[in-house]
Order: structure tokens, then sequence, then C-alpha cells
């Protein structure tokens, strides 16, 4: 064995049964980035301590044997912000379609429809609360 498959070997020795990186603790991690980014861009040593305090959380999560308690605290984590991630994920999908469709929310409901560009002016039934109204694309 070499040098670097006996790093490799002992890493893997030293990671069995601990918990590793998730969502959460990769969350964890980019936030304190940001944090110490903003200590130097403004000036203010509280993020510092903040930064680092989520970085040792993370750490001690991705350490940590006690599996349940840390999926558990990862499925807390996804609960709290399922609403962002897809509210993010359907951003990405409008912003990549933004030149075929036009989308738009119907003017009652708030629900969030599309046309395809160049259809021109039509007359559109919410499938939501059927209000109807024109919409141009
Ligand atoms: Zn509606």
């Amino acid at each position: 064995m070499n040098l670097w498959e006996r790093i490799k070997f002992s890493l893997s020795r030293f990671m069995y049964g601990r918990y590793g990186a998730d969502q959460f603790s990769r969350a964890i991690v980019t936030a304190s980035l940001i944090l110490l980014v903003l200590t130097y861009a403004l000036g203010i040593p509280l993020f510092w301590y903040l930064s680092f305090a989520g970085y040792i959380y993370a750490i001690f999560r991705m350490f940590s044997r006690n599996i349940d308690k840390r999926s558990q605290e990862n499925q807390a984590f996804l609960n709290k912000t399922a609403h962002l991630r897809t509210e993010y994920s359907q951003f990405k999908v409008r912003w990549r379609n933004r030149k075929q469709y036009k989308y738009f929310k119907c003017p009652q409901c708030r629900t969030r429809m599309r046309l395809t560009r160049g259809v021109g002016e039509k007359q559109i039934t919410c499938r939501n609360c059927q209000h109807t109204f024109k919409q141009k694309a």
C-alpha cells in the first residue's frame, strides 16, 4: 500500500459509522461562507464568530455517530425549506423557458400559468378558480 492508499484507507475507517455531509450541513457551510464574506465586507466582527460557530457545528454533524438524530435534523431542515426550494427550482425552469413561454399569474387566485409566446391575445379561464381574463403573449 502506498501512502495515498493508506491515507484513503484510514480516512474511510475514520468515517465509518459517522454521519457525513447532508443538505443541512451544506446549507450551514454556505451560510457560514456568506457570513465570512460579510464580516470583511461590512466590518462586523459578530459575523465572524457566527461563521466560525457554523463551521464547527457543520463539522460536528459530519463526524457525529448519532445518525438518527442527524437525519431527523436534516429532514426538519428539508421540510422547512421545501417551499423555498420548490420556488427556486420553478424559477429556474421559467427562466430557461422565458423565450418560449410568457408566464403570468391569475389576477384572482395568483395561480401560475403560461402561454406560448406569439399566440396573441387569448381568453384565459383559470383552472383553479374559473376566473376568466384576457392575456397577451
Ligand atoms: Zn385563478
